[in-house]
């Protein structure tokens, strides 16, 4: 997987893919060094001042104004859309100095273990970062969320904390191809179509396994929402025998919500007509 290879830039090797990642899953992902600003985003913004717990320097950073944006739905893995930006390309946090990265919500939860490591495997090798403009372009997101995925594989024995990361950043390349589709080229659209679709597969596989291994609630989700969601990326990877098993213990479950049972069954009819073609 050439997942975090644009990390060179920063002053990682050219190799630190397989240090982080199986053969299999280098295969897998890609990046690219392209920058497109987004200056529509500037109003929805404001600056704050974080303090980052790997090097305990203050840093500047974006948060969305949340209150100034609206709903727009949600696609059926959960990505949440808005009307005004895409939040999700702020959602990582990532110290200039020290290159600690994380999910917004994972930032502050850094083990004293966690921070050795970073320290350890990810400070030395990176050169630092000046950023310019007031908000970032999809590739800046997308190599911060990448930056992160590094992060969570060197530093934290949760797996499910990388699985959130890469299903997050699957969001954010869908984002891109929403918006900016018309902007970039037909081979672009195609390699992140694939890179789409390949942090879905390694965000399905480690949620199964951190399902089968963590305590729930896992990233903040309960078991009929973890298994909602091990339904609808096992349908998109065509495992469709585990989205059955899936959707079957959200039925079971007397506390799942009904509409989440109802929506399950659709997928449940559509997955048997898949397995009756497999035997
Ligand atoms: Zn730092």
């Amino acid at each position: 997987m050439k997942l975090l290879s644009e990390l060179s830039s920063l002053g990682f090797d050219n190799d630190i893919d397989t240090i982080v990642f199986t053969e299999q899953e280098n295969e897998m992902l890609y990046g690219s060094s392209k920058r497109r600003r987004s200056p529509n985003d500037t109003q929805y913004l404001l600056v704050k001042t974080i303090e980052c717990p790997c090097c305990g320097i203050d840093f500047d950073t974006y948060a969305v104004r949340a209150g100034k944006i609206t709903p727009a739905g949600q696609d059926d893995d959960l990505r949440p859309r808005f009307n005004e930006i895409d939040p999700l390309k702020y959602d990582v946090l990532m110290c200039p100095i020290c290159g600690y990265a994380s999910l917004v919500k994972n930032f502050e939860s850094a083990t004293s273990i966690f921070k050795d490591k970073i320290r350890e495997h990810v400070s030395p090798h990176f050169t630092g970062i000046v950023e310019e403009g007031f908000n970032y372009s999809y590739d800046e997101a997308i190599m911060r969320y990448k930056m992160a995925i590094l992060c969570d594989a060197v530093g934290s024995d949760m797996i499910s904390r990388r699985a959130f990361t890469c299903l997050k950043l699957s969001w954010v390349i869908r984002g891109y191809l929403e918006s900016e589709s018309d902007k970039i080229t037909l081979r672009r659209r195609k390699e992140l179509e694939a890179d789409e679709y390949d942090c879905m597969q390694l965000a399905y596989k480690d949620f199964a396994k951190a399902y089968s291994e963590e305590k729930l609630p896992i990233c903040g989700m309960d078991e009929t929402t973890i298994c909602y969601l091990l339904s609808v990326l096992s349908y998109k990877m065509k495992d469709y025998k585990e989205t059955i098993r899936y959707i079957y213990i959200v039925l079971g479950n007397k506390t799942a919500p009904q509409k989440v049972k109802d929506k399950l069954l659709g997928l449940r009819d559509k997955a048997k007509v898949y397995v009756k073609g497999e035997d």
